[in-house]
């Protein structure tokens, strides 16, 4: 059946990337707009197969061009309801890169494709070609579809008029665990469809946390779970609570044991620090430990900007991604901003210091009001100079924190001078976070030390002749 298309189709083609220089065209992305969406139908409303494009085709656009690029599916089945539409259509990403030359990359309205010149001179000349293979995956891996059809579009007007109203779905669909609480189930669902380039990393959704990539929400891994229990959503029975406040429970770090590898054994779904949820790659928005104010920032796909730590999203992504336990980095979906559970094991909104601008306006009301005029972005600070003076002007609750370390540096200090006599570096104190991976002194002299992913400041330094 895959003959009557001028590409390969298989699952040994994910992962393959399309560079610059190899691309022929680039659809939605960072530079451009785009999204993708499934809605659920009625049998009788939809004609299995059909496809429309509206704007213009692949053999009209121009080697290196960049094109707006929207997906919409429709699809029918005796068990199809519309919580089932977010699974289906996260499932566009695998399926889309089962096409040879073809690279899809996020999801929703963060949607990144290229197609490479490789595959144009094979002979794909159309879109039709591209959905047509991507409704028989759909068909053929879920076989609760029993009728799909797809509309694509490359029209500028048309993609944002769309967009607009796919944004509308998507809040819909997120805010509909609002009322629902971690503590208010049961069972929470757990999604390994990121293994195939992660092999580690396993999500964990609940209803105070949204997986990371944004597309999925307990609702969402329940309605997956409950039509394919042997697919790669399914339930994870909460078992014991072992930590409230940082949210591990027993259920949970047994599933992780086990479908991880035993690569890790603990999760602790709200913490960013001890044990921390991982992270594959797909997460919407990236926060970043910046130990020079003990606070956390936050970045998404879309800032193109360096952080006030120096770093670029792309640069900050690559440390955090690959389904590890990363302790000071950490991937999560726009919508778990939005949880009164957001980040409670390591003092939640308090700890946030920084996002961009864009990511801010998304979570504003979600933000709470006493903090609204205390989180910086690139607009006010662009340096972790900048950033500590703005922290400290507006006494954002972070510097509470600053005081209190310091007082503990400094008796810490004061024992050490007493004690024993002493030469220092003069200045205030060094900061680590609980977790922060550290190696013990070994005996016989000499010390080694490991900090990964860390930035470390070091404010004073006491030398101390050994004792006899
Ligand atoms: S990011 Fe997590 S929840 Fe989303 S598709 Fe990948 S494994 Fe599943």
């Amino acid at each position: 059946m895959a003959n009557e298309f001028p590409f390969e189709i298989s699952p040994m083609f994910e992962g393959e990337r399309v560079r610059k220089d190899d691309m022929f065209v680039e659809l939605a992305g960072p530079k451009s707009r785009g999204f993708e969406l499934v809605k659920a139908a009625g049998l009788d409303e939809i004609t299995d197969g059909k496809f429309t494009l509206i704007g213009p085709d692949l053999s009209q656009m121009q080697e290196g061009s960049r094109h707006p690029y929207a997906m919409i599916y429709r699809v029918a089945g005796k068990l199809v309801e519309p919580d089932l539409e977010a699974i289906v259509e996260r499932r566009n990403h695998d399926f889309q890169n089962y096409i040879q030359g073809y690279m899809h990359l996020n999801q929703r309205y963060d949607v990144w494709v290229r197609i490479n010149k490789d595959a144009i001179k094979k002979g794909l000349k159309s879109f039709e070609h591209i959905a047509k293979a991507t409704m028989m995956l759909f068909k053929n891996e879920l076989p609760f579809i029993e009728k799909i059809e797809a509309t694509y579009i490359t029209d500028a007007d048309e993609v944002e008029k769309q967009r607009a109203e796919a944004i509308k779905i998507y809040e819909a669909r997120d805010a509909r665990t609002r009322g629902l609480h971690d503590e208010d189930v049961d069972v929470f669902y757990g999604c390994t469809l990121c293994q195939s380039f992660a092999p580690t990393n396993v999500c964990v959704v609940t209803p105070d946390r949204i997986s990371l990539c944004g597309a999925i929400n307990w609702f969402d891994g329940r309605a997956a779970a409950k039509v394919d229990p042997e697919g790669p959503q399914f339930a994870i029975p909460k078992g014991e609570v072992i930590d409230k406040v940082g949210g591990e429970y027993s259920g949970v770090n047994e599933k992780a044991v086990a479908l991880s590898g035993g690569e890790y054994s603990r999760i602790k779904i709200h913490s960013f620090f001890e044990y921390p949820h991982t992270s594959c790659g797909c997460f919407e928005v990236v926060g970043f430990y910046i130990p020079e104010v003990d606070g956390i920032g936050w970045v998404d796909r879309d800032f193109n900007g360096t952080a006030p730590n120096g770093l670029a999203f792309s640069t900050m992504a690559g440390q955090t991604g690959g389904g590890k336990q990363i302790i000071g980095f950490l991937g999560v979906g726009v919508n778990y901003f939005r949880s009164p559970k957001f980040i409670q094991a390591d003092g939640g909104w308090e700890r946030v210091i920084w996002m961009p601008k864009n990511l801010m306006e998304k979570i504003k009301a979600d933000i709470p009001p006493e903090l609204a005029d205390k989180i910086p972005t690139e607009a006010e600070v662009t340096d972790l100079k900048t950033l500590r003076d703005y922290l400290e002007k507006k006494q954002h609750p972070i510097t509470q924190r600053w005081t209190k370390e310091e007082a503990v540096a400094e008796a810490a200090l004061t024992e050490t001078a007493e004690a024993a006599p002493a030469w220092s570096v003069p200045a205030p104190a060094m900061t680590m976070p609980v977790g922060m991976p550290m190696m013990p002194m070994g005996e016989g002299g000499g010390m080694k030390l490991t900090f990964k992913n860390a930035k470390i400041s070091i404010d004073r330094i006491v030398f101390k002749n050994k004792e006899k």
